[in-house]
């Protein structure tokens, strides 16, 4: 076993060898521009590129025509979010001026920027609260419709605690309502099954880099039918993919992607069920050893692979420091000056201190028994060594109620 082991998965994964090796050729020997449509250079990079498209259809129950090849999920909510925003902005209309959207508070930042800039410009955006499982339900979201509402942007798999939205309920609401569903499946879509027709999703947002392909390539689901969703351009150029995306392909990062794609679809099932039973099995032995642990988010809709779970009585970055040989993340999100706690944590209520003192364990294609026997016995040692530096958990022991307890103002 080699040291430090990856468990952050969530972050990104390494790319997988069958996805480097389809993706060398293009290149050396088919490096040609597939927009060059008069010779032979050009036809065979198109080639790549058509083929690509036709495995991420596949992946997710679509049509070729309804893929379009991005740099990532960043810039595929952007083009998601503003694009539907702008092309279906009601001039003056409702309560909002030009239209209401409906996203959530423990989105991604690449769905919240957006959505922010919007209100901004004048439309008006509901985030909803999760509840303390971190959820967003069907009902929520009927909760917070209106007769102006144009857009409805939810998360499939949460990134921080892998808490799973009900998407295709959600869909459901937004097709009788006839408003636009997008949905951040970057998180999602090649380690879970997705249908876009049965899911009742008209936009899917999903990155290479996610799924054991390579970083900087990404993918936006477009519907062409039932009903046809249109989207203002954002980027204006070449006109390539359909107009949405101008500019050049990255056609080897898109061979990559639709390599990765078509592994996912073969492999899935067999991956999930195998990192269920690791995550399970992590997930016992820490919380069998140690008190004052909590799992965060829902106990059952949460992805398979990933947990995040807080340990109360410690301190954030000595537990850190502590777990040293597990690559992992924690519940702070480092800004410029300071540590700031998770604000996906905090939308569940989970407390600044406890949040801190969080970590995201997330496995993936290659993690082995070995490394997550290791990882639970590393996380179960440094916790008890700073717990016996902890006054507060020597009181916890003693069955003070530290909530209680008045501090002295000196
Ligand atoms: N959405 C979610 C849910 C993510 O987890 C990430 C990656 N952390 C992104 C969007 C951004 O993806 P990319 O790095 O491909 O821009």
């Amino acid at each position: 076993m080699r040291l430090p082991i990856y468990m952050d998965h969530a972050a990104t994964t390494p790319c997988d060898p069958r996805v480097v090796e389809a993706m060398l050729p293009y290149f050396t020997e088919k490096f040609g521009n597939p927009g060059s449509r008069n010779h032979a250079f050009g036809w065979e990079a198109e080639e790549g590129v058509e083929t690509a498209r036709r495995q991420v259809a596949d992946l997710l129950g679509a049509d070729r025509k309804e893929i379009v090849f991005t740099s990532g999920a960043t810039e595929s909510n952007n083009i998601a979010i503003k694009g539907a925003a702008y092309m279906y902005a009601r001039a003056g209309a409702g309560q909002s001026g030009r239209g209401h959207i409906i996203s959530c508070a423990i989105e991604h930042k690449a769905v919240l920027d957006p959505c922010k800039r919007l209100a901004k410009e004048g439309f008006e955006v509901t985030f909803l609260d999760p509840g303390a499982d971190g959820v967003i339900t069907r009902a929520m979201v009927e909760g917070a419709m209106r007769p102006d509402t144009i857009l409805v942007s939810l998360m499939w798999a949460n990134n921080e605690i892998g808490t799973i939205n009900e998407v295709p309920e959600i869909g459901a609401l937004c097709h009788e309502r006839e408003v636009v569903f997008h949905t951040d499946a970057t998180q999602w879509a090649g380690k879970m099954p997705v249908d876009v027709d049965a899911d009742n999703i008209d936009l899917l947002s999903m990155s290479g880099h996610k799924i054991y392909g390579p970083k900087g390539v990404g993918v936006l689901y477009v519907r062409r039918r039932k009903p046809r969703v249109r989207l203002q351009a954002l980027v204006d150029g070449g006109g390539q993919e359909r107009n949405f995306r101008s500019g050049t392909l990255n056609v080897t990062g898109i061979v990559g992607m639709g390599k990765a794609c078509e592994i996912a679809r073969a492999e899935m099932d067999a991956d999930r069920e195998r990192l269920l039973k690791l995550r399970k099995k992590l997930e016992d032995r820490v919380t069998a050893a140690l008190d004052v642990v909590q799992i965060n988010g829902h106990a059952e809709k949460r992805l398979p692979h990933l947990t995040n779970i807080s340990f109360g009585f410690v301190e954030g970055e000595g537990l850190m420091m502590a777990c040293k040989d597990i690559a992992m993340s924690s519940g702070s999100a480092c800004t410029s000056a300071s540590l700031e706690p998770s604000y996906v944590l905090k939308g569940l209520g989970v407390g600044d201190e406890l949040a801190h003192s969080s970590l995201r364990l997330s496995l993936g294609r290659w993690t082995t028994d070995e490394e997550v026997e290791f990882a639970g016995a590393k996380i179960i040692e440094g916790v008890t060594k700073l717990r016996k530096l902890s006054p507060l958990y020597d009181m916890h022991k003693e069955g003070i109620d530290i909530s209680k307890i008045e501090w002295a103002a000196h």
